[in-house]
């Protein structure tokens, strides 16, 4: 028996968290770990653990869990942070303990469903898996064998993982993916990827000498919890925080310089910036020069000038030179002199500017996209690209191992996910599916929502509700989820999904200058393969009969081509048991083994496999620190092999290219008729340089100028649809700031997490007091805030936190259900009442939340009454020309509920949603030329380079 009073020592991966690690049961004891109860307290009676790494599942932050399996009872007993994943080291937000929950959840789905009624009428039978499988399975094989591929389709919300599906749906020959990208990060993807190539960027927090935010992302940002432990460990170093945020967030409150500008100025004040930077030379003119394409620019916009680099500053002084900080202050009603105050510490960063823009003003507003390309701009001139207490590129601190088998790239083009009139969008048009279908572009035969809850989460829920209603248009609709939702509501069949402890997935994320991977297990399955009882499929050791996805599809895919004719099972089979079917183990074991640089020797260094250090330690760290693939020095003998286009520097290989071990998403810059291009001379030395057409930095993108938009094909601000010349205040039009998360909550599961929802269940409007004033509202007074196509009514929250003239309303709350008993978590949602006549819908609260009998005796316990309000249903879609993000802000009118109000009504017209999404559609400007889209850019599932033909080769 393990003495939990002993010291304990560090496990081989200790990696920076060597203190921290003090904290934790040391690895060695994790198979049998044993701490005093304290219900028995002060008796001293031992309990014995068993300690499970796996990885959270409640947001994309990947954050190590260790799950505490009660050897004598085998129960999961509780979560807590993992010291061996180099991300999170140990540490968890509040929703990484709180999957405990998640787990005992009394109103979660244990058992696969399938529809008895009508849709929606909420019957439900109970059927076996080997049931569900066999009736999807069969539609699915039909649909391809009669050449129906893009009828079916694969809608995630929450991945989770990493490289699986990239394994699935092109072994089924589909374009079928589609995301929930463009209502979340399409803005900020574009406008990195015109720059590099890569959408992402990865800051170095921890070691920078300035941290520029935009957004709350201190609290609830991209890799929340990673970064926000670098962040404030750069900041203890010394380093200075900037924020720009409308609200007064967490992030803002622990800022040493705080603005709250006018949403969608931000661009307005980081091209001030530049221009201070410029104007003044304190920029790293030498990292400009070596890595900028402005040569290319200067020959396709200025051709008379000379082609110099002296002659490139001149035109960039000249460029920029109208964003002063006075213009920058009139957009944003920030006083220039903190603008100037903020411009001068970014002058001053010595090359070490950490700097993120994910949702926030790039997913708000018109033209968001620029956001990020200006801020990007910033790191550029300062010349903190890819170097310590700099940003990097996602790809670069990212590791996605490939599988033993990838079926080729598809040679088709789904245009329902990527429709012609956006050429440039990041990715998929996800949210304007329901549009797409109502014009009949298409018809789904069978749809997958998987951790994916549209209705509630898109803007224009019941728009969505309209199509998910109709089985004309989705013949076949199967939720994958752990928890009821408002649009597995709607489904044919709802198959349980587990939760992070009960599936298998690989996880990587670009969380600090290193690189990493995690293995998310089914905690308790390996627990008792651990104790000698072996399990087939993953439901046989999960709660009920919930399953695994990546088990759950190597079954289906086995379904749909059982005797290997369609030629798609023999990507699902083993890679040691010719024929047979690939197990878990299999699948993982053989990437880690042959896929993951460093790992086999790792483990063979404890005597022990791969896949057996991996369900050890749930983590391997495969590099720590900065590293920057664009710096890359050729070798002798691939510059010497290699042919140089004289023109741009470029180095081609005609070698073919082997296949990479590491397949994350990468652009793919196109071959020439001198072959594939492999680098890029700067200053005559062979470097790899970045994946972009011109193999720099594209300052000036030429494939935005050619697909349509030259005016934006540099760093520019683009007047945003909430700008304020747009919105009459005197008419009592706000914009609603309506994206901001709250720490507390994800999208959807945190409705079945008790902690959570007990600190979280409110979503009151915050108003600025001088606009309350005029309003004469006070806290608590209901106010009905009218969108372009309908209203919500909510309580107002006064605050000085917020910038007159702007109102905002977080989105996590106002979970809905129509059944008593059924639906989403009695401790989250409102039963309510929703009626419909000619694309009129209103949704009224019957009642909010309050206690009730249930297997947790706590739901007998819930104080709170409030399930918050659903503000999105009231949103049109917004889709940005470019980006194709949603663009989230609204403008909006507020004025004092009526008498007939009630807290939480939502009146939308789902005919002028259609209308408002003919207006966005006619901003774009569809491809002329000969491609869909430029093949070189980024793009999920990625089909053959002739798929992207909009018409014949030119002969
Ligand atoms: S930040 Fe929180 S929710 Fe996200 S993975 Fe980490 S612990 Fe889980």
């Amino acid at each position: 028996m393990t003495d939990p009073t002993r010291p304990t020592r560090l496990p081989p991966q200790a990696t920076d968290a060597g203190e921290r690690m003090q904290q934790y049961p040391p690895p060695e004891t994790w198979d049998d770990w044993v701490e005093w109860d304290q219900r028995e307290w002060p008796r001293k009676v031992p309990r014995r653990y068993m300690l499970v790494p796996t990885v959270c599942f409640n947001c994309e932050s990947a954050c190590g869990l260790l799950g505490w399996v009660d050897k004598e009872t085998m129960q999961v007993r509780k979560f807590e942070g993992n010291p061996a994943h180099p991300g999170s080291r140990g540490r968890n937000c509040a929703k990484g303990p709180a999957t405990i929950n998640q787990v005992n959840d009394p109103d979660r789905i244990l058992y696969p469903m399938k529809r008895a009624g009508a849709r929606g009428e909420g019957r439900w039978v109970r059927v076996s898996w080997e049931e569900a499988l066999k009736d999807i399975g069969g539609r699915i094989r039909r649909a391809l064998v009669e050449g129906r591929h893009d009828e079916v389709m694969y809608h995630v919300g929450r991945p989770g993982h990493d490289g699986l599906m990239e394994w699935i749906l092109p072994a089924w020959g589909l374009d079928g993916h589609n995301s929930h990208t463009n209502i979340c990060s399409a803005g900020a993807r574009a406008g990195y990827a015109f720059w590099m190539g890569f959408d992402r960027p990865s800051p170095d927090h921890a070691n920078a000498n300035v941290i520029l935010l935009i957004s709350s992302h201190l609290e609830t940002g991209h890799y929340f919890n990673p970064h926000a432990q670098r962040i404030v460990e750069g900041q203890m170093a010394g380093a200075k925080l900037i924020v720009f945020d409308t609200r007064l967030s967490n992030t803002a409150s622990r800022a040493d310089t705080w603005i709250s500008p006018w949403p969608g100025s931000e661009a307005a004040i980081l091209l001030a910036i530049a221009n201070h930077l410029i104007s003044t030379n304190r920029f790293d003119r030498e990292f400009v020069r070596k890595w900028v394409n402005w040569e290319e620019y200067l020959r396709a916009v200025h051709p008379a000038s000379p082609l110099t680099f002296e002659a490139f500053v001149t035109v960039l002084k000249t460029l920029y030179a109208k964003y002063t900080f006075e213009l920058a202050a009139r957009e944003s009603g920030v006083d220039a002199r903190i603008l100037e105050g903020i411009a001068d510490d970014v002058a001053g960063c010595g090359g070490k500017l950490a700097a993120h823009n994910w949702r926030s003003a790039a997913a708000g507003n018109l033209g968001g996209w620029q956001v990020a390309r200006c801020l990007w701009f910033l790191s550029v001139l300062t010349g903190s690209i890819g170097v310590e207490g700099g940003t990097s590129a996602n790809a670069w601190d990212k590791w996605v191992p490939r599988p033993h088998k990838l079926a080729p790239h598809v040679k088709r083009w789904n245009g329902l996910t990527w429709p012609a009139e956006y050429p440039l969008s990041y990715f998929e048009m996800s949210f304007l599916l329901p549009h797409f279908l109502k014009e009949g572009r298409g018809k789904l035969d069978v749809y997958f929502t998987r951790v994916y809850n549209p209705m509630w989460t898109n803007p224009d829920g019941f728009t969505w509700l309209e199509v998910l209603r109709d089985e004309s248009k989705i013949g076949l609709h199967v939720a994958l989820t752990p928890t009821w939702s408002e649009t597995a509501w709607w489904a044919d069949y709802v198959l349980p999904m587990g939760h992070a402890s009960e599936r298998h997935d690989l996880m990587s994320q670009e969380t600090h200058a290193g690189q990493w991977i995690a293995f998310r297990q089914p905690v308790r399955r390996v627990a008792l393969e651990r104790m000698g009882r072996k399990a087939d499929r993953t439901y046989e050791a999960n709660p009920g009969q919930v399953w695994e996805e990546t088990e759950f599809w190597v079954d289906l895919s086995w379904e749909i081509d059982p005797d290997g004719s369609l030629g798609v099972r023999h990507y699902f089979e083993s890679p040691y048991r010719p024929g047979e079917r690939i197990t878990m183990d299999e699948y993982f074991g053989w990437m880690f083994e042959n896929s993951v640089p460093g790992l086999p020797e790792a483990a063979a260094k404890e005597g022990s496999t791969p896949l057996a250090y991996m369900r050890k330690y749930g983590a391997f760290e495969i590099r720590a620190g900065a590293e920057a693939e664009f710096q890359r020095a050729l070798s002798p003998e691939e510059a010497a092999a290699a042919q140089i286009d004289p023109r741009t520097g470029i180095l081609y290989t005609t070698a073919p290219a082997p296949p990479p071990k590491n397949i994350v998403p990468t652009p793919a810059p196109a071959a020439t008729e001198l072959g594939r291009p492999i680098g890029v001379l700067i200053d005559g030395s062979p470097r790899f340089g970045f994946r972009t057409p011109s193999r720099r930095l594209e300052f000036y993108s030429a494939t935005v100028a050619e697909y349509g938009w030259p005016e934006v094909a540099i760093p520019e601000y683009v007047r945003s649809h909430v700008h304020p010349d747009s919105v009459d205040r005197s008419a009592n039009e706000f914009v609603l700031l309506s994206t901001y998360r709250l720490p507390t909550l994800i999208h959807t599961r945190s409705a079945n997490a008790k902690w959570l929802v007990e600190i979280s269940h409110s979503n009151p409007t915050w108003m600025h007091t001088s606009d309350a004033k005029r309003l004469s509202v006070v806290n608590g007074d209901l106010v009905r805030v009218s969108t372009e196509i309908g209203w919500f009514v909510d309580k107002v929250w006064v605050t000085e936190g917020i910038r007159p003239g702007v109102i905002a309303c977080s989105h996590h709350l106002g979970r809905w259900r129509l059944a008593e008993g059924e639906g989403v978590s009695r401790a989250a949602s409102a039963l309510v009442e929703l009626n419909e006549s000619g694309g009129q819908w209103d949704l009224r609260q019957r009642r909010g939340v309050g206690p009730y009998k249930s297997s947790d005796p706590d739901t007998e316990r819930i104080w709170w009454t409030d399930a918050g309000v659903h503000q999105n249903l009231t949103f049109p879609v917004q889709p940005d020309p470019v980006s194709g993000s949603h663009c989230w802000h609204q403008k909006v009118k507020v004025s004092k509920a009526d008498p007939q109000d009630r807290y939480g009504d939502v009146h939308v017209d789902t005919v002028k949603s259609h209308e408002v999404f003919r207006r966005w559609l006619s901003m774009t400007r569809p491809p002329t030329g000969e491609w869909r889209r430029p093949n070189w850019m980024l793009r999920p599932f990625r089909p053959d380079v002739q798929a992207y033909r909009r018409t014949p080769p030119p002969k």
